[in-house]
């Protein structure tokens, strides 16, 4: 299954939780110095479900595609 992910850049605090927690997805845009998805549409995997629980703004939504 695939979802769909979407980062609240207002919110992010560029900590870098989510790139640690799944690089496979999340990386951060060095001109924004903010979060941002590799892809509009990942696979929904255990690391992405974990990275939006732990960040810290809970600024991560994940819908399915
Ligand atoms: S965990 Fe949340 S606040 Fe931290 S960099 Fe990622 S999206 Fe931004």
């Amino acid at each position: 299954m695939n979802c769909r992910v979407n980062i609240d850049t207002y919110r992010c605090n560029s900590c870098e939780t989510c790139v640690v927690v799944c690089p496979e997805v999340f990386r951060i845009n060095p001109a924004l110095e903010k979060a941002e998805s590799i892809s509009d549409t990942v696979a929904c995997s255990e690391p992405l479900k974990r990275a939006a629980a732990m960040c810290p703004e809970k600024c991560i939504a994940i819908e399915p595609a």
